[in-house]
């Protein structure tokens, strides 16, 4: 038996090509067990279980304090885990960005919940279950959502007093990304937070500024999950990773120093711009750079508030293949201010920059973005079925507008994938790499059946 049971949960009707590690309830989880209460993780997607498996195994473990975390759009499938578990547990919480994006209305939306979270729990969430174990009713902690209040969350001000997330609780085979293919992965925070402003990114968990690890704390993690785990993959989930320059050349310096034999991808800004960074990164394992491109017109990037310039997306892309680096570029459809002439000419552009991989998404105006309030003015706010192959079974919101209808933002996603992913000059480059047929098969296949699938 269990005091706590923190649970990712289950992703309805899919297997997703992506199983990453739940780090929130991770690190969650090693600071309850730092705290002295026992604690297990159930992470339902890993473990490919439904509601009802989901349900069961929580059941069997008899937890006194269930904690659920939750995305907006996985938000309706915690929901229905709560209400199924309800009887289970005493006390049902549900933390993550969902409801630090939406506070009180959580329990509009699920009566069945006792409190909610927001923000980073590290520090304050062991002491929420204190309380409640000791026999409180009505705890009152920076961060907690109750039904009368919400109070604003605390961040963590010394990441390095976090300990390393516990890995031993979670089913650490199970976990793939499909652009790092075949081996064991996991996933590191090296810092939180993102001084940018960009109008679609809701930044209510772990806010607008910026504090990082030490380098010598990250590698450390690197290193134990190579040694213990055997992970010959990191993803790092830092809102940005390359924000500092001099502190990633650190990094990479130490696990080139200490001999980690790892492969890595990370997020980075086409602002930021530092061949020396760039080449202490390949050496030290960088495989993917992932930057969010989103469109080839000035006014639109200008509109989203990226604050770069097609000129710096263009530079940025050459400095991080002349580095030997591969680029993953993220582009929107359905930007209310573009026509759909203007983003197939952004597909264009996508193919014109040489990227290695590009991930297309629809405009989503999540609770907590500053897109999100002026979806809900202009009446652009809507709950659908998400357009892009990685998207399930559950709504998310979009933004509708009457020009970028569902069937329009459908019909561009898939001439987009196709048009990128299926001409001939990709698949020949994508097949002469190592391991290259493998991986076009597997994905290509995946992008056929949801192609088909649509139309
Ligand atoms: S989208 Fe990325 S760069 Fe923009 S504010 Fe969010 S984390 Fe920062």
């Amino acid at each position: 038996m269990s005091q706590v049971v923190l649970i990712n949960p289950p992703i309805p009707g899919a297997t997703p090509a992506l199983k990453v590690p739940p780090l929130g309830i991770a690190y969650l989880a090693s600071a309850l067990r730092n705290a002295g209460i026992s604690v297990k993780i159930i992470d339902a997607p890993a473990l490919g279980l439904d509601l009802d498996g989901a349900a069961r195994a929580v059941s069997i473990l008899q937890p006194e304090i269930v904690g659920i975390t939750s995305t907006t759009p996985l938000s309706k499938s915690a929901y229905r885990l709560g209400k199924k578990i309800r009887r289970d547990a005493k006390w049902l919480i549900l933390g993550g960005p969902h409801p630090s994006a939406v506070k009180g209305k959580i329990f509009e939306e699920c009566p069945e919940l006792d409190f909610g979270f927001r923000g980073e729990g590290e520090e304050q969430f062991p002491q929420l279950v204190k309380l409640l174990l000791a026999g409180e009713k009505n705890p009152d902690l920076p961060g907690l959502i109750s039904r009368n209040r919400s109070c604003e969350p605390v961040p963590v001000s010394d990441l390095d007093s976090i300990p390393f997330p516990a890995w031993d609780l979670l089913p650490m085979k199970k976990y793939r990304h499909p652009l790092l293919p075949g081996k064991k992965i996991a996933t590191i925070i090296s810092s939180r937070g993102c001084p940018y402003q960009c109008i679609f990114c809701d930044q209510s968990v772990c806010g607008t500024r910026f504090r990082s690890r030490s380098p010598e704390k990250v590698v450390d993690e690197i290193a134990e999950l190579s040694r213990k785990w055997g992970v010959r993959q990191i993803i790092f989930y830092d809102d940005l990773f390359t924000l500092n320059p001099e502190r990633v050349i650190k990094i990479c310096r130490l696990i080139l120093e200490r001999g980690v034999k790892i492969n890595w991808k990370c997020e980075g800004r086409v602002n930021i711009q530092n061949p020396e960074m760039l080449s202490w990164m390949k050496r030290a394992g960088c495989e993917v750079i992932a930057y969010g491109i989103e469109s080839a017109h000035q006014k639109s990037l200008d509109w989203l508030n990226k604050g770069v310039s097609a000129a710096q997306i263009r530079q940025a892309v050459s400095l991080t293949k002349k580095a030997g680096i591969k680029v993953l570029g993220y582009f929107i459809f359905g930007i209310p201010i573009e026509t759909y002439q203007e983003e197939i000419r952004t597909v264009q552009f996508a193919i014109e920059l040489g990227l290695d991989y590009v991930q297309f998404g629809s405009l989503s105006p999540f609770p907590g973005s500053r897109l999100y309030q002026m979806a809900l003015e202009k009446g652009w706010y809507r709950e659908a079925s998400g357009p892009a192959p990685e998207e399930y079974g559950e709504t998310r919101p979009l933004l509708i507008t009457d020009y970028w209808t569902e069937d329009r933002l459908r019909e561009i996603m898939k001439e987009a994938y196709r048009e990128f992913y299926f001409r001939p000059g990709y698949l020949i480059r994508s097949a002469l790499r190592p391991r290259g047929i493998i991986d076009l098969i597997k994905s290509g296949f995946r992008l056929s059946r949801w192609l088909q699938k649509n139309g």
